[in-house]
């Protein structure tokens, strides 16, 4: 399966059959309890804001042409947590959601608040 770092438009996280845990960064076995070959699920892009940073050093001379820029760490509904980038307006304990923008040369997960109802 594809994501976002291999130009799909979409979040992966796995899953352990073993031990139900949930986590972000692709592994071979669980984290949590060494259980073999965990599946990969494709997340909502849903979730809440744990924090939010604006980045005015950017770390390469690539990304250094598109600071200043805002940077969240998410909650993300399915028990994961994964760094997005954010609207300008995004806040500590919003609930957001995230969908996948160009940015420099990549297309990068962002995310915005969510509207309920809207
Ligand atoms: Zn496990």
């Amino acid at each position: 399966m594809k994501d976002w770092t291999t130009g799909a438009a979409t979040m992966l996280f796995q899953h352990c059959r073993a031990c139900d845990a949930v986590w972000y960064f692709a592994r071979d076995f669980c984290p949590h309890c060494g259980g073999p070959a965990p599946e990969q699920r494709t997340g909502s892009g849903r979730g809440r804001v744990y924090a939010v940073t604006t980045v005015t050093r950017a770390p390469s001379p690539a990304l250094r042409a598109l600071a200043p820029y805002r940077i969240a760490l998410v909650d993300m509904e399915e028990g994961f947590r994964a760094m997005t980038h954010a609207a300008e307006d995004v806040a500590i304990d919003d609930l957001v959601q995230t969908r996948f923008v160009p940015f420099g040369d990549l297309v990068i997960p962002w995310c915005k608040r969510w509207e309920r109802g809207a």
